[in-house]
């Protein structure tokens, strides 16, 4: 019998585990894949993610220190310089293979196999895979956004919130990196619906993807491959594609003895799709909730935690998102006269604004009402 399973090994199930485990508890992580594994991702870490590790992140992780960005927004292109890192790129493989065995060395035990259901037995669950029944008192879901276990609990995402990303590595030399980007992140909006494009300067790589809303991104493939051969880059590269929730804490979070993390409880900015700060967060906080609760308080004090610490966030992401998408000549205008936003919004990832804070900046620059009209729609 198990305190806890952990169905996941991502940054969400290990980051449960990890603080599970150092609570005392005896837990399993359950993971389809071994590991190190591939996962589709841009690697972007942004400072706000790094401090909740609670560790600092050994150096040969640490691709690239950004400190810039570069935005093409319609026929303006703006680079902001920061004096500080407000990112670092990772490779996502190596990224969670070290959180993993984080977990582990905290005495979490990991089996790889796949989570096909689960079963709530009353006093416990039992948690099925391909081989074995495990017994816990409390499952965390963490397995991402394009597994069904979590359902039960969130309901089906319909397609308006969810969001299409593609993305490839293409190889450099690490000098050709450095004098394209250097440490500057480069973002095209107005190449993909409800998104935008990317490349990452990773070491020896970058990162080059699309994502945007399943339901406004036609022909994602097309978009991509174009994109990748207006930037210089071939089009036959290996394009790998995954989802991501781009609708806010809809549905559930918890129920009972389930809890879910990360991706599978849908915490991703609805902006810019960085998910890795929320699935760090709610992973922690799905831990601190079963290991510092009463048993039939849990699921209630983790719904509540994630609304409290997450809640604001999301939905101010999801604001600045539609009313981005659907007022563009609003914020081309935004930027010609007020180009201190991207400044601006570079704190909330550097961790020295809330969201909360730049959107209140924002309102009294953006055309009178945009954002009332955009949040009552
Ligand atoms: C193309 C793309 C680019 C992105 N770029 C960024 C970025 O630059 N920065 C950022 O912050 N976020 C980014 N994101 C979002 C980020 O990748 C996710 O939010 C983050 O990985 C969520 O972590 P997680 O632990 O919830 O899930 P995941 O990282 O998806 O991990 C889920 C794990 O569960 C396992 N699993 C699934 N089903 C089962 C099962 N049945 N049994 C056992 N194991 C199972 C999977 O193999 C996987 O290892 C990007 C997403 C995409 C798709």
């Amino acid at each position: 019998m198990y305190d806890l399973v952990v169905v996941g090994a991502g940054p969400a199930g290990s980051t449960a585990a990890r603080t599970a485990a150092g609570m005392g508890l005896k837990v399993a992580i359950l993971e389809k894949k071994d590991f190190p594994r591939y996962k589709a991702c841009g690697g972007a870490l942004s400072e706000r993610a790094a401090s909740c590790l609670g560790f600092r992140l050994p150096e040969s992780l640490c691709e690239r220190s950004i400190t810039g960005a570069r935005i093409h927004f319609r026929d303006q292109v703006l680079d902001k310089i920061k004096g500080y890192r407000f990112t670092t790129l990772v490779s996502r493989s190596a990224f969670d293979q070290y959180l993993l065995q984080k977990a582990v060395e905290a005495g979490a035990s990991i089996s790889f196999s796949r989570v096909l259901d689960y079963s709530d037995k009353g006093d416990y669950l039992s948690i099925h895979t391909e081989g074995e029944i495990y017994k816990s008192r409390f499952l965390v879901i963490a397995s991402g956004c394009q597994n069904a276990l979590k359902d039960r609990i969130a309901g089906k995402a319909s397609r308006d919130d969810i969001g299409i990303c593609l993305v490839t590595e293409v190889k450099a030399e690490d000098r050709d990196i450095e004098a394209r980007l250097g440490s500057f992140l480069d973002i095209h909006f107005g190449i993909a619906s409800g998104g935008y494009g990317w490349i990452f300067p990773h070491r020896g790589y970058y990162s080059v993807g699309i994502g945007g809303l399943a339901s406004r991104l036609l022909h994602p493939r097309q978009i991509m491959r174009s994109f990748l051969s207006e930037n210089g880059f071939g089009r036959d590269q290996i394009i790998h594609g995954h989802t991501i929730p781009l609708g806010g804490m809809v549905g559930r979070v918890a129920r009972g003895r389930v809890l879910l993390a990360g991706d599978s409880a849908g915490l991703v900015d609805g902006f810019t799709g960085e998910g890795i700060y929320y699935a760090l967060r709610s992973g922690e906080m799905a831990a601190r909730a079963i290991g510092e609760e009463e048993e039939g308080d849990v699921a209630r004090s983790y719904e509540m935690r994630c609304k409290k610490e997450l809640g604001e966030d999301l939905r101010y992401s999801l604001l600045l998102s539609h009313a981005m998408h659907s007022h563009p000549e609003a914020f081309s205008w935004l930027l010609e006269r007020h180009n201190e936003v991207i400044d601006r919004y570079i704190e909330i990832p550097a961790a020295r604004m809330s969201y909360k804070e730049f959107m209140r900046w924002l309102a009294f620059r953006l055309p009178r009402g945009l954002l009332t009209c955009t949040e009552n729609k």
